[in-house]
């Protein structure tokens, strides 16, 4: 079946999701790619005329890849966009903000068309594309000259600062590694193609970095403090002493001017306390996937070294600390149903979920998701090259959505807006599934 029937009948399928979440489950599973010439002068999202510099994919943490770097030309390489805007179309679409995720045998295609930027499904346009003007501190440097936007990428259309601060991760290899992730493999591949990529980013880093940011003007409203797992120490501290020390400097530094969130492992009670007096308010302990047997097998370092019990109950802890609306676990929506371990039905895999779901959300906490981009040279992404079905993802959002509602919980908090035309939450769609009537923590 052609791309856009097949998108138009889940569309008609699930007549309770907005069609612009359909579509952006559907490309965030089946990535993107761009015509030749498509990127070099393409319109502003804001006012549709022609300009020069869009703002380009900053590799923040993964390659979000289906294919390996060696396999794009050069426009592809530096100038593919962190993320699109898509409006109008057949379906009328309100902005739709999705990050791109490079497939060269995507159904999916960005090509001018008369003058302007559309996605095609196939060949047929389905919706107008934007993309997001270069922000200012992208053409400063640090002191040594490092680019600004290598330390301090942003996100999610400009709302989210995300810090990388340690690029790789101490579970390594195949028996260590999450079988879904690529963060070891995402920076031997930047290393290789010669780009600026700092391994550790030093407080000093992150502190100028987040200087020149603030003094341009710029409007992100959250951070992100984040990077792979130390299962020993780093520069001579612990995980949780590591991590803390940028929370710590930056609120130092800029007291209350950013939403502060850190997306770690989920660490014993006392950890969790010392980040939080560090100032963290929103902890992402993720536990990646729900079945104990799968969690095992995709995650055999953390069954290693933590378990998932102990996992489990390390996150309902964190609660006690936090509060139980800032403890954010995310989970990769759709590994459950990767070969060979996962599920093979769909409806299996959403019942499993849902018990994760009701298990969190009984107790106040809040999960959520990034839809699984089944990244090139990981054993889950060479097994799975189209990922899961779409049918899965859409369920899981009709599930999350009511299981949410059922337990009478707000969207979670530093994500902004929810809804359809709001959202800006770019690697899943379940922000924009939901109501408007966020809670919303502010960073004043
Ligand atoms: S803990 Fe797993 S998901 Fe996190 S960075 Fe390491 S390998 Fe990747």
């Amino acid at each position: 079946m052609e791309q856009q029937s097949i998108l138009e009948a889940a569309i008609t399928r699930h007549p309770t999701l907005p069609p612009e979440a359909v579509l952006k489950a559907d490309l965030l599973r089946l990535g993107l790619r761009f015509d030749q010439g498509a990127l070099v002068r393409a319109p502003s999202a804001e006012d549709g005329q022609q300009r020069h510099e869009h703002q380009p994919k900053s590799y923040f943490i993964f390659s979000f890849n289906m294919a390996p770097m060696a396999q794009f030309d050069e426009e592809q390489k530096w100038r593919a966009p962190e993320e699109i805007a898509l409006t109008g179309g057949p379906y009328n679409l309100r902005r739709t903000i999705v990050s791109v995720r490079l497939n060269p045998r995507s159904p999916y295609r960005v090509a001018p068309r008369e003058g302007a930027l559309w996605l095609h499904a196939g060949d047929e346009p389905v919706a107008q594309v934007g993309l997001h003007d270069l922000p200012p501190h992208y053409t400063e440097k640090l002191p040594d000259g490092r680019p600004v936007a290598e330390i301090a990428p942003t996100i999610e259309w400009g709302y989210l600062l995300y810090l990388t601060v340690f690029r790789v991760c101490q579970y390594f290899g195949a028996k260590e590694e999450c079988q879904f992730c690529d963060i070891n493999n995402n920076y031997r591949q930047q290393i290789q193609e010669g780009r600026p990529y700092t391994g550790v980013k030093s407080v000093d880093d992150i502190v100028t970095a987040l200087e020149r940011v603030n003094a341009s003007g710029d409007e992100s409203q959250a951070y992100t403090i984040t990077g792979g797992s130390v299962t020993s120490s780093l520069q001579g501290k612990n995980e949780v002493e590591f991590y803390a020390q940028y929370v710590e400097a930056i609120e130092s530094h800029f007291p209350g001017r950013w939403i502060s969130k850190v997306v770690a492992q989920a660490w014993p009670l006392e950890s969790a306390r010392r980040l939080k007096a560090a100032g963290a308010q929103i902890y992402h302990p993720n536990y990646e996937v729900w079945d104990p047997e799968l969690f095992a097998k995709i995650c055999p370092g953390k069954t290693r070294y933590v378990g998932r019990d102990e996992w489990i109950k390390r996150i309902v802890d964190a609660a006690e600390v936090f509060g139980p609306a800032n403890v954010i676990p995310n989970f990769v929506s759709g590994v459950e149903m990767a070969r060979p371990y996962g599920f093979t039905e769909v409806e299996e895999a959403i019942r499993s979920t849902t018990e994760g779901l009701n298990f969190f959300m009984a107790k106040g906490i809040t999960p959520r998701f990034t839809t699984w981009c089944p990244e090139a040279m990981t054993p889950l992404g060479d097994a799975n090259p189209d990922g899961a079905p779409l049918e899965y993802h859409l369920r899981l959002l009709e599930t999350y959505r009511d299981t949410l509602r059922a337990h009478r919980l707000a969207p979670p908090p530093g994500y902004g807006e929810p809804g359809p035309g709001r959202a800006v939450f770019s690697v899943s769609p379940f922000m924009d599934v939901l109501e408007p009537e966020a809670v919303e923590i502010t960073g004043a």
